[in-house]
């Protein structure tokens, strides 16, 4: 499995990199918005993990343009603002899923395997033979 993470902070980012890492997942790492477009758009991923607040491109644009792209990937936001208006907003552009910072890398770990299990779910069915459904 295969994890794009955007995410500006040096420490946050590593964080993240060497813990999906060791918890077996395949991850690269982009530290502003735009080269996490660039990746997410010219790779292929499971799942992306991006940051609201980022320099070049925010979380919300990479997600629109992604959507855009037809990449429907699942998305997780980190947001430092628990506000309920970016809530809104992530879930109108189509975020699949949301983290407020601090957050624990065990809750991390388990939104993300809930939200693989769900994508891959759906991929299993459209691959399936009607009979076996
Ligand atoms: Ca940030």
């Amino acid at each position: 499995m295969k994890i794009l993470v955007v995410e500006d902070e040096t420490k946050t980012g590593d964080y993240l990199k060497q813990g999906m890492g060791e918890a077996g997942f395949i991850v690269d790492l982009a530290r502003d918005g735009i080269d996490g477009l660039h990746l997410a758009l010219s790779e292929n991923y499971d799942l992306a993990i991006l940051d609201v607040m980022l320099p070049g491109m925010d979380g919300w644009q990479i997600l629109a343009s992604l959507r855009k792209a037809g990449k429907d990937m699942p998305v997780l936001f980190l947001t430092a603002r628990d506000q309920i208006e970016d809530r809104v907003k992530g879930l109108e552009l189509g975020a699949d899923d949301y983290l407020v910072k601090p957050f624990a890398f065990s809750e991390l770990l388990a939104r993300v395997r809930t939200l693989l299990r769900r994508g891959s779910k759906a991929v299993e069915a459209a691959c399936m033979p009607a009979k076996w459904i």
